[in-house]
């Protein structure tokens, strides 16, 4: 038996045949028409005007929050239950995050704490340069309100939709509600390029000021004339390539794991103390990755028990995020709140849920959960 990956990349033919494509085409460098292709299906897709292609989702948080004006001595709200991908780039321009802390009927970031956060800064005079919002595990946050708050104090708003390709809100896709939108196709994403990242935007000019810096500031000049400091952040042509042929394939790969979801659902209904990551009625989830809290007092096993036997198993889980307020990296950054994420860490597992997961394989997971559980 091979061992069960989290959440794997899958390619084939296709995947294979485009990048060969764009191999022998010798279109190796950071630019060529994989890039401009792949950039326009995704803007479509995402139905946002723009999309710029990247190395990384986390190059794409730093050029958003540098082009929506966050320097250094900003404040930028975030939320604390994500990866620390998202806060990084707080730091990269300089600024200090905020963390606030989510709601417990999603588990994204809480709409009525920033909201409030936002007032009491206004009132103070000290609004925080932007607002961060995370779709976590590929659910989408409560936008309408969120939106709403932002705008009332003029504050931009970042969409991080890394973990959240194909999930809408209210039948609009996740990754176009902020001022500019970010996402990654890193290895285990719901498609992948191996590495890469897009950002996303409704300004044209806000997208080419994106290119400029993200290919080393360069002027128009027949030499490498500089009058800015930018970033090496391209997406190869060869990786954009890939990106295509994933892009294509992102339905089907919805559909598998929504029914992997709905399986583990089933399969662990009315097992005691064990609950699943809430899903809101606003929108449809990617289903990235299936998440459960195992509650001991409950259940008769915790987290730790479950994820090891797993592992025994050659399983890969994982805990889910460890909020970035408990994090020693941020040790001196303010938090809004943040009993709810540490209450989902504690107990909180992410299940394998790669889109090519076999039925006989997540039926093992079920076996191992049911087996140490109560009931
Ligand atoms: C994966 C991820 C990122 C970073 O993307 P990379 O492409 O790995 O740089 C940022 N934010 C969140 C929420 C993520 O899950």
């Amino acid at each position: 038996m091979t061992r069960v990956y989290l959440s794997p990349p899958e390619v084939g033919a296709d995947e294979r045949r485009m990048l060969l494509e764009a191999f022998d085409s010798n279109w190796i460098a950071p630019l060529g028409p994989d890039v401009d292709a792949f950039e326009e299906e995704f803007a479509a897709r995402v139905g946002v005007g723009h999309a710029v292609a990247l190395s990384s989702g986390t190059a794409a948080l730093h050029l958003a929050l540098l082009l929506v004006g966050v320097g250094a001595g900003d404040d930028v709200l975030v939320p604390s239950f994500t990866f620390v991908a998202t806060a990084n780039a707080v730091l990269y321009r300089g600024a200090t995050p905020v963390f606030v802390d989510s709601a417990a009927g999603t588990w994204t970031v809480d709409p009525a704490l920033v909201a409030a956060e936002l007032d009491r800064r206004a009132a103070a005079g000290r609004l925080p340069a932007a607002v961060v919002t995370v779709d976590l595990y590929g659910q989408s946050c409560d936008y309408d309100p969120l939106v709403a708050a932002c705008e009332r104090h003029g504050v931009p708003l970042v969409e991080d939709a890394a973990e959240a390709l194909g999930a809408t809100y209210r039948g609009r896709a996740a990754g176009s509600f902020g001022r500019m939108g970010v996402f990654s196709f890193n290895g285990n994403k719901i498609i992948t390029t191996s590495g890469g990242g897009m950002l996303v935007t409704a300004s044209a000019e806000e997208a080419d000021r994106a290119r400029y810096l993200a290919t080393q500031a360069r002027e128009p000049f027949p030499h490498y004339e500089h009058t800015t400091l930018g970033y090496n952040y391209r997406l190869s042509n060869l990786l954009a390539a890939l990106g295509r042929a994933q892009l294509a394939g992102l339905d089907s790969r919805i559909t598998r794991r929504r029914a992997i979801d709905a399986r583990y659902r089933e399969a662990l209904d009315g097992v005691p103390g064990i609950a699943f990551m809430p899903v809101a009625a606003y929108g449809e989830p990617n289903h990235w990755l299936t998440c459960v809290t195992i509650d001991p007092a409950l259940s008769g096993t915790d987290r730790e028990t479950v994820r090891l036997a797993l592992e025994a198993e050659d399983i890969e889980s994982r805990p889910t995020w460890k909020p970035l307020h408990l994090q020693p990296l941020f040790a001196d950054s303010p938090v809004v709140g943040g009993a709810v994420c540490a209450g989902i860490f504690d107990h909180g597992l992410c299940l394998p849920t790669g889109s090519a997961l076999s039925e006989a394989d997540q039926a093992r997971v079920v076996g191992t959960v049911r087996g140490l559980a109560r009931g």
